[in-house]
């Protein structure tokens, strides 16, 4: 007998229907003779609707984040005793747990919260009588007893922490698409479903907009080494195995592509060049809790600079606030100039390591589709550029096919 972990997403819990297929293929995996945890998020577009409700009722997009919690924690629930319901109905033994009854602690770090341990006595007990066991994703319990959230698709993070809590023989992650693919389906057609990904590809896959998988759930994954597949919950298709580096994953240079947009970018001109200036400008902006992502600052001429960094969209008029009165104190005629519309276009690969040339064949494509680049970052297993939102579908196709990623036409 196994112990099976599987997570079911916000679109396979979307409808009375979808939570009728989750509960039939549950029991099914039980009939087979394995003992099921069952993870689930928010029916699809419930926690969106939560904070819009939130927003309206505040008047004001900053309602207070413990009871931001105690409001997105409930779509979840309300999904548990769903599920649970649905697979009573077909005949078959289940139990709804919160996350704070699965015995799910966290650091306390409202909306944000990483976990802290995990007792899963109650889920083992619960098994032992033969239940399935439907746990809701995304939450778990501060250490003063308060509901905290993991984050935007933290159930993903929930279901691998289970998983390595009650040592799983098996973590599926079931979701609409067959596994992890070359590139975001919706955005190359021809991307092909990857048969196997390391871990640190996926991590820098999902860190740079593939949200097929939450990141922080995959960096869980590596530090505890859980093993993982991500599959659809619509068919029965092997999916895609997330594990630890093996001999080989290097041949292939580039894993896949990933898009992130909703971006903007910052330019700061005129910048005396000194000690002390970077500093007062990106502690500010990390003291008001917004999340750089490229810097780039340029060699200096007569002792000014220029520094450019990207952000989040949504983020841009907070950081224009902040930024102001620093930039008045720094220097007579330093110049912000602003603007979002702007993307991020990755290429992630292992064996970027051991290959040359991944940079100039990447911007090579880009050039032949007349995509202007606008800022340039790398790391061991990434290379990723700033470009126009507006040209971010032709681009990305355009660098899958210079790889060789996409499914032959
Ligand atoms: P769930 O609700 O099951 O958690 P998500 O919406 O969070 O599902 O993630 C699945 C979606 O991720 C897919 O529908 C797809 O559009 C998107 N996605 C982005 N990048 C990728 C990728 N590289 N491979 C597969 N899906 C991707
Ligand atoms: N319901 C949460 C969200 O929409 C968590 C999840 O689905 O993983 O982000
Ligand atoms: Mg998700």
């Amino acid at each position: 007998m196994a112990l099976i972990v599987q997570k079911y997403g916000g679109t396979s819990v979307g409808s009375p229907e979808r939570i009728q297929n989750v509960a039939r293929r549950i029991l099914k995996t039980q009939g087979e003779g394995n003992d099921v945890v069952a993870i689930v998020s928010a029916m699809a577009g419930v926690t969106n609707r939560l904070i819009e409700l939130a927003n309206e009722v505040t008047g004001h997009p900053n309602p207070t984040e413990r009871e931001m919690d105690v409001l997105l924690s409930t779509g979840e629930q309300t999904t548990i005793a769903l599920t649970a319901m649905a697979i009573h109905s077909q005949g078959g033994k289940a139990v709804s747990l919160t996350g704070a009854q699965a015995g799910i602690v966290t650091d306390g770090a409202h909306t944000r919260a990483r976990i802290a341990n995990i007792t899963p006595k109650a889920v083992h007990d619960f098994l032992a009588e033969g239940n399935n066991v439907i746990i809701a994703g995304f939450q778990g319990l501060g250490p003063d007893g308060r509901i905290t959230t993991f984050g935007r698709g933290g159930s993903d993070l929930s279901a691998i922490a289970i998983a390595s809590a009650v040592g799983a023989d098996l973590c599926q992650i079931l979701t609409d698409v067959d596994g992890v693919y070359t590139c975001d389906p919706r955005i190359v057609p021809n991307a092909r479903k990857i048969d196997e990904i390391s871990y640190d590809e996926m991590l820098e896959m999902a860190s740079s907009g593939s949200k097929v998988m939450q990141s922080r759930s995959v960096e869980f994954a590596k530090k505890f080494g859980v093993v993982f597949e991500v599959r659809s919950s619509l068919n029965q298709n092997p999916g895609t195995i997330v594990k630890e580096e093996t001999v080989g994953m290097e041949s292939v240079v580039i894993r896949g592509v990933s898009v992130e947009r909703n971006q903007a970018k910052v330019t700061i001109e005129g910048v005396p060049d000194e000690p002390g200036v970077a500093s007062r400008i990106f502690t500010a902006i990390a003291d008001a809790g917004l999340i750089i992502d490229i810097i780039v600052q340029n060699v200096s001429k007569t002792g000014k600079t220029d520094i450019s960094f990207t952000l989040n969209a949504s983020d841009l008029p907070k950081a224009g606030e902040i930024l102001d009165p620093i930039l008045a104190e720094v220097g007579a005629g330093v110049l912000m100039e602003s603007r979002d519309g702007i993307a991020k276009l990755s290429a992630v690969g292992i064996g970027m390591r051991s290959h040359s040339g991944v940079a100039s064949k990447m911007f090579e494509a880009l050039a032949a589709v007349g995509v202007n680049i606008q800022m340039i970052s790398t790391s061991e297993i990434k290379t990723a550029v700033i470009i126009d939102e507006s040209s971010v579908e032709k681009a990305a196709q355009a660098v899958h096919d210079a790889f060789g990623l996409g499914e032959p036409a």
